[in-house]
């Protein structure tokens, strides 16, 4: 059995966000908003991963200053209670260390059929460069390296940690327990939550159109216009049925924000119209994301907490982290002179 599993009774979860878009109100209520919540049960280690932005060409200064906001928002969620880790990937030299060892036992073949590799390949096609190739087996690094037993994953990423799960498997199967093999982690909170602008397509980080979602740090007039905005239908009644997809992903979004069932909505703006509505959903989500505002703005204005944390964050990662990449060279029989 891993030292890691012996040493904690609780099971660990990892969780890392990309720098290079601002979270949107279905990342938060689909996912975000329920890892604090989760602090109690796991042992949480959460992450910026800006080594994984650089498959796509950046802009150093912005990437700079993208990694540190992600960061503050991830400790403004209130992230780094209960003795959680919260760092940045490239704080933790690590995740590169392993990831070259696991690119050695990972085949060519299997790497080649990430979906997400063939999309990217295609919508960057001026930069098909080594490193999108190789983004799972650093993400499997990622996740490998803390002996993560859980992955909160959406859909999209489930092919990345399938192909963690078999590299893990197979490196255990040659040199014994080395790695805690990793799970998905399906919350049963949380709801999907639609585009603002085509209801049919959930909201997406990677929708060119702004007015389609709401980001965790619009000002609250954004907010209000956006929901203003928000597509619906002719039929001017707030009612939750089929065929009403833009009035019933407002709903969705009211009812996470204030915790009221479909019902109550409906009985709430009863003979109302759609402006009412989304001027009430708008106030929602303003009042919902408040806490989360009003702290991210205080950490901000604080760089000096902010990267005492960070290095706090990168010292107790690298403390797990280190003794996964020293048990995974000596298995594979890299020269330690220190034995
Ligand atoms: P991309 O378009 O780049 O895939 P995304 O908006 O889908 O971006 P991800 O980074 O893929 O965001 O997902 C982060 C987390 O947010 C995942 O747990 C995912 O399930 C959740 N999530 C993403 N979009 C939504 C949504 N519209 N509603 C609810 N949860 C969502
Ligand atoms: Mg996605």
């Amino acid at each position: 059995m891993p030292e890691e599993i012996k040493e904690k009774t609780k099971k660990r979860v990892l969780s890392l966000i990309q720098p290079t878009a601002v979270p949107h109100i279905g990342n938060y209520i689909g996912a975000m908003r329920n890892w604090a919540g989760m602090a109690d049960d796991f042992d949480c280690v959460f992450g910026v991963a800006d080594l994984h932005a650089l498959t796509i060409r950046q802009d150093p200064a912005t990437l700079r200053r993208q990694s540190m906001e992600a960061y503050a928002m991830l400790l403004a969620l209130g992230l780094m209670r209960g003795g959680n880790v919260v760092f940045c990937q490239s704080h933790v030299a690590g995740h590169c260390q392993l990831a070259w060892i696991l690119n050695c036992y990972t085949q060519f073949g299997e790497a080649s059929r990430m979906t997400q590799f063939k999309e990217k390949s295609a919508s960057h096609a001026d930069n098909v460069n080594v490193g999108l190739f190789a983004y799972p087996t650093l993400q499997a690094a990622d996740i490998l390296i803390y002996q993560a037993h859980y992955v909160p994953v959406g859909a999209d990423q489930k092919q990345h940690l399938e192909l963690a799960r078999n590299v893990a498997e197979r490196f255990n199967g040659v040199y014994g327990p080395t790695f805690v093999v990793p799970e998905p982690y399906i919350s049963k909170l949380g709801s999907k939550i639609a585009s603002l602008q085509e209801p049919s397509k959930k909201m997406s980080k990677s929708d060119p159109n702004p007015r389609a979602s709401i980001a965790i740090t619009d000002a609250p007039d954004v907010i209000i216009k956006k929901c203003r905005g928000a597509v619906t239908d002719s039929d001017a009644v707030i009612r939750y049925a089929e065929g009403k997809d833009g009035v019933n992903n407002l709903m969705t979004i009211y009812a996470a924000c204030t915790g009221k069932a479909f019902e109550e909505i409906e009985h709430e703006f009863e003979g109302k119209g759609y402006g009412d509505f989304k001027l009430a959903v708008g106030e929602a989500v303003i009042a919902e994301l408040r806490p989360f505002r009003e702290e991210y703005a205080r950490l901000l204005a604080d760089k000096a907490y902010l990267k005492q944390a960070a290095q706090d964050g990168a010292e107790a990662a690298a403390r797990i982290a280190n003794r996964t990449v020293e048990k995974a060279y000596r298995k594979v029989g890299l020269w330690d002179f220190r034995r």
